[in-house]
């Protein structure tokens, strides 16, 4: 592995973009705990609304999104956030449109983002158990492309100009969820915070949060090894600066 980080440690604003409520939180949590600690603004945009995140056909899906949207706003604030804010697409129907990206570059402009955080979008397979969720896949790639090109070229959405939104350089990208990881954040003194934010999801703890907790410091523990520090999350770093 190389350790290929932006050399300072950046200090302006970020804009994470997930698919579903608490993707987040599980991808990244550590990482956004530390953040906000360091004094960054930290932003969410939650591109589906998680109305399919329940096994109970008799589960009412516009309740669980407004319940979902509480969860979100709950973890938020326990990880320090800036804003925490949901599109509202359906869960499962996540595409990569002009539509979704307007939003995102929008974001990107108005917190002034100098950081997008979210998944790699390369990421189909986790070895032989499990493949990534269409909405993951998707979320990656409207990140990218509202980053780059997007936030920074006044042609791409310039009716944002005329609203008076500047356009925006975005200078690193961090995607979790890779098979091609750079870069392992220490989040030793974060890791509980993860823990504590996911834990608001109650809507997605059927099985507890000790399901979750000891399958992610399992994955901490592991990454940790590779910098000599207990607990870390991995990502792709891209310095596009
Ligand atoms: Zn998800």
């Amino acid at each position: 592995m190389t350790d290929d980080p932006p050399t300072e440690p950046r200090i302006g604003p970020v804009l994470g973009v997930f698919a579903h409520p608490d993707d987040a939180e599980i991808a990244a949590g550590g990482t956004l705990a530390r953040w906000t600690a360091a004094g960054r603004d930290v932003h969410l945009l939650v591109l589906t609304n998680g109305d399919r995140g329940s096994g109970d056909p008799s589960r009412d899906r516009a309740e669980l999104a407004a319940t979902r949207r509480v969860e979100t706003e709950a973890a938020a604030e326990v990880l320090g956030l800036a804003s925490a804010r949901l599109l509202g697409v359906h869960d499962g129907e996540l595409e990569n449109t002009a539509e979704v990206r307007e939003a995102v570059v929008r974001r990107i402009r108005e917190v002034g983002a100098e950081t997008v955080l979210s998944v790699d979008p390369t990421a189909w397979f986790f070895e032989n158990r499990y493949y990534n969720h269409t909405d993951h896949r998707r979320a990656g790639e409207i990140a990218l492309d509202a980053a780059f090109p997007g936030a920074g070229n006044p042609h791409f959405f310039a009716e944002h100009l005329a609203e008076g939104l500047g356009l925006r350089d975005v200078h690193d990208i961090w995607l979790g969820w890779t098979n091609e990881p750079n870069h392992a954040e220490d989040v030793t003194g974060t890791f509980a915070t993860k823990i504590a934010a996911l834990a608001k999801h109650e809507s997605q703890l059927s099985e507890g949060i000790r399901f979750f907790e000891e399958f992610l410091e399992k994955e901490a523990v592991e990454a940790g090894k590779k910098i000599g520090v207990e607990h870390a999350e991995e990502f792709r770093v891209l310095d596009l600066s």
